[in-house]
């Protein structure tokens, strides 16, 4: 990420060409010119969520803070354990947060409840299960613990002084976890990403209005808005703007006074009017390429300028599916990138697609389906049906986006693809 101008990226690439430009270019082009917001902000942890962390987190102290116990047992010195059985005098009880502060001598236990402070000279716990009593004496089973077990060390999982936490994290729950069980209540963020959207083409509707002859309701609002929102942006929804120019100026403009970064859809491909794209071009430093994937060609890239304040700005295709391909497999790594975070590429896995797929060298194709668990137990992908750019209920039908690349031809029933599930963990 540099300040660098898109003229002087794209001149590094010998083979760039905008009116095919390979889905990896792309993504690279978008890599090196958008930069990350730098604002900070100090919030409790628990609006922290979901959140890009600002700062690293040093931990102020060791986690846990003592050697304790990792189970019910009986807490003992590992040297004094023999081959064969084992006997200990029990002395005392240490229980979770109440510890046991007598010394403990050779051929001495403690009884002991998980969490409670290790005796001092004492580094083994045998558990419950594994002893039998007799008054106050206790024998082991053979064989059921060595020197060391069942002891969790002081600072094993957080070490006092060292980072606990990387700056560029996406605080999830288990980061919230973490920073509770270091004391610490608030954390430094990055200011949450500003971003504007608005739908262009004289035939859309706003819901509410009578949907006349040739027009559409406009859709891709609603998913663009799912997709920023999930992704933890603060969002200007800027309606529809019609195909008109003084209009989409005066949008592109009001929007890059408001906002970090700029979502349009629809107006960008050939047929549209020409004008959006000038538009785009004369308020900054634009890019209209054509892309060697499927669905999603179309798709403008660039900062533009109004009044001193800029914004990045990704005119995305209009049909409904496209937009949310380009968004995903464009906009949303870059975006991750502005907020400051550290985003790993999506993870894809490999799974055995049951049909055979139509697929054309030299292009990149986004292709919907479905991931189950197949009766010989191996995961498999069936497409959702029709995969027309237009057709968004193969998105809502799919729970994974098949990805087949650049290089690859047509599919062979039984070949494996690579996905790109819906759903994460967390
Ligand atoms: P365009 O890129 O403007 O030529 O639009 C391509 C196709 O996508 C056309 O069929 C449009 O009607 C459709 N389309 C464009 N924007 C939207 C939208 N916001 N919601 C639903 N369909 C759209
Ligand atoms: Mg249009």
């Amino acid at each position: 990420m540099t300040n660098r101008s898109l003229s002087d990226i794209v001149s590094c690439l010998s083979d760039y060409d905008p009116d095919a430009l390979p889905v990896e270019q792309a993504q690279r082009i978008i890599r090196e010119f958008i930069t990350p917001v730098e604002a900070i902000e100090k919030i409790a942890i628990r609006s922290a969520l979901g959140r890009v962390l600002a700062q690293d987190i040093v931990s102020p102290i060791d986690v846990p803070a003592h050697d304790n116990s990792a189970m019910d047992g009986y807490a003992f010195r590992g040297a004094d354990l023999q081959p064969g059985e084992n006997a200990f005098r029990v002395i005392g009880t240490a229980y979770a947060g109440q510890a046991y502060t007598g010394a403990v001598g050779t051929g001495e236990c403690v009884q002991i409840m998980t969490g409670a402070v290790m005796p001092a000279g004492c580094d083994t716990v045998v558990p419950q299960e594994f002893i039998e009593t007799a008054g106050d004496r206790i024998s082991i089973v053979p064989g059921a613990v060595v020197q060391g077990d069942n002891r969790r060390l002081k600072g094993e999982d957080l070490c006092s002084g060292k980072i606990a936490l990387k700056q560029g994290a996406i605080l999830r729950p288990a980061h919230l976890g973490l920073l509770a069980s270091l004391g610490i209540a608030e954390v430094p963020v990055r200011r949450k990403l500003r971003v504007a959207f608005f739908s262009t083409g004289d035939e859309l509707r706003s819901l509410g209005e009578p949907l006349d002859q040739g027009s559409v309701y406009d859709s891709n609002r609603y998913t663009i808005y799912g997709m920023l929102t999930r992704l933890g942006c603060d969002i200007i929804d800027m309606g529809v703007v019609r195909d008109d120019p003084a209009l989409l100026e005066a949008a592109l403009k009001s929007a890059c006074e408001n906002a970090d970064a700029i979502i349009t859809s629809g107006g960008v491909s050939v047929g549209a009017a020409d004008y959006t794209k000038q538009i785009m071009a004369r308020l900054g430093e634009m890019n209209f390429w054509k892309i060697g994937m499927r669905p999603g060609r179309p798709m403008a890239f660039g900062r533009i300028s109004s009044n001193g304040k800029s914004a990045f700005l990704f005119g995305l295709p209009g049909n409904p599916v496209a937009v949310m391909v380009t968004f995903y497999f464009f906009a949303r790594e870059a975006l991750l990138h502005m907020m400051g975070a550290a985003a790993a590429p999506l993870p894809l896995a490999r799974v055995k697609s049951l049909s055979p797929i139509r697929k054309k060298a030299g292009r990149t194709e986004y292709q919907r389906g479905v991931v189950s668990r197949g009766v010989d137990g191996e995961w498999q992908v069936e497409l959702t049906g029709s995969q027309g750019s237009g057709i968004l209920r193969s998105m809502t039908e799919a729970n994974c986006i098949v990805v087949l690349h650049d290089a690859s031809g047509n599919v062979a029933a039984g070949d494996s693809v690579e996905v790109v599930m819906f759903e994460g963990l967390v």
